[in-house]
């Protein structure tokens, strides 16, 4: 599928071929804070598959507990998260879904690090729904 990505203030933009497939939700703590919500959506774009059209993201180098490096890269002047990459040489993009036109299109197939999951994150069908504020 052929998606088309934007920061919130409209700097960076870019597009990439994904496959609807291999969508992820995770729900590890690095993801919960980084995205200041309850979990992170993402699908992964080959780098031949990728091209940023506008913009310079800036990148966080991220060191997990286990001690694995990974680059973050997100929008220097709003903060827009945009993709996850290996630190070196980046061969594949983890590309973040609320940030891409299609998203809608773009369901979970699978969720992990659900050990850690904010145990509310799983059901909200309960919580009171309001179509808009
Ligand atoms: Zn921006
Ligand atoms: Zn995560």
């Amino acid at each position: 599928m052929k998606v088309h990505g934007k920061c919130h203030c409209g700097q960076i933009t870019y597009s990439a071929e994904v496959d609807s497939e291999k969508v992820s939700l995770c729900h590890c703590a690095d993801c919960q804070m980084l995205t200041g919500s309850a979990y992170r959506v993402n699908v992964p774009a080959a780098k031949e598959n990728f091209v940023l059209h506008t913009g310079k993201p800036s990148s966080y180098l991220k060191t997990a507990d286990s001690g694995n490096k990974r680059m973050h890269t997100f929008c220097g002047n709003c903060g827009t998260p945009v993709y996850s990459s290996a630190a070196t040489d980046p061969q594949s993009f983890s590309l973040r879904v609320g940030c891409l036109d299609e998203r809608a299109q773009l369901p979970p197939k699978r969720q992990i690090w659900c050990g850690s999951a904010v145990p509310w994150s799983i059901d909200l069908k309960l919580v009171p729904s309001l179509g808009k504020q």
